[in-house]
């Protein structure tokens, strides 16, 4: 369903456990947006005025929609999700009208945050070739997201704005701009060890129990540790997206749903057969 549509969203549940890895990027949200919405009046003193917002960017899956959810989780601020794509309408005067009642909505129910996603589709660079229409809805964008700066008081709850892309170089570089989304944050694809975490932080932060064939949490603990290694030898290249899926096709969802648990050891032997099966697709030898 279109989150445009949507009425007010509540605060996700998502916090900063819930995602492995990006430490320096959680570190980067947390004085940018986390901290400022928790304890505006340390901000107020030392008299640090901040963007409205930052720009994430980077490969797909790989965790820009998880960070701004947990941005809001850990901000308890409320959220709205919008796709850029959906904002588009054919009808003229629609998409413009469209972004301003998104703010309208995000400023009734501050402190808010309002995430885009696919940043690129709704504020392209303004050239030549781009349509009068589009260029509409750049500019009211750009209204917006200033006259939030301007509203942000010590009686106002703030809104920030979170933009997300795969390719930063087709947004407009006025989006940038001192006072605007002016930090911008790369979220690159995990590492060995981020992998690992990755994989640790999905399994925790889901709500399903987790059990061993020996009833111990030693030995959830010692399934766990041994699925880590071979999300680290095995699985050079992938994205958390893919490391979540790994999970998902090695079956424990199918697991999760069959026993209302997940049996590591069962869990450990799917993820194996399907990293190996993935690594022989891939040409890899095994
Ligand atoms: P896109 O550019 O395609 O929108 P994205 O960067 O926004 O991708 P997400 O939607 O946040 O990626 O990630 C997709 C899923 O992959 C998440 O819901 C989560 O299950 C998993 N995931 C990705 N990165 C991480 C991470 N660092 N820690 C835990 N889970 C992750």
């Amino acid at each position: 369903p279109s989150s445009t549509r949507e009425g007010f969203s509540t605060a996700p549940a998502v916090t900063w456990s819930s995602i492995g890895s990006l430490h320096a990027t959680r570190e980067e949200l947390g004085m940018a947006i986390v901290q400022p919405i928790r304890r505006p009046e340390v901000f107020r003193q030392v008299g640090i005025r901040g963007g409205c917002g930052v720009l994430m960017w980077g490969p797909p899956g790989c965790g820009k929609t998880l960070l701004a959810r947990a941005v809001a989780g850990e901000s308890k601020a409320n959220f709205i999700s919008v796709k850029g794509p959906e904002v588009l309408n054919k009808y003229v005067g629609e998409s413009e009208r469209a972004v301003r009642q998104i703010f309208a909505r995000a400023r009734a129910s501050a402190p808010c945050i309002v995430f885009f996603d696919e940043l690129d589709a709704l504020v392209p660079r303004r050239d030549d070739s781009l349509s009068e229409s589009s260029a509409r809805v750049v500019n009211t964008l750009l209204t917006e997201l200033d006259g939030l700066d301007t509203s942000r008081s010590a009686t106002s709850a703030p809104v920030y704005v979170i933009g997300a892309t795969n390719r930063p170089d087709m947004i407009d570089p006025a989006m940038v701009r001192p006072g605007r989304l002016d930090k911008l944050l790369y979220v690159d694809l995990p590492d060995r060890d981020g992998r690992a975490e990755v994989l640790r932080a999905l399994v925790l932060s889901s709500s399903v129990p987790l059990s061993s064939s020996d009833g111990t949490n030693e030995g959830i603990e010692k399934s766990l540790t041994e699925i880590e290694a071979l999300v680290q030898d095995r699985c050079d290249g992938f994205s958390g997206a893919d490391i979540a899926a790994l999970v998902r096709e090695a079956g424990v969802v199918a697991l999760r749903r069959m026993l209302g648990r997940i049996e590591m050891d069962e869990a450990r032997d799917a993820v194996l057969s399907e990293a190996r099966a993935q690594a022989q697709k891939e040409g890899g030898q095994d």
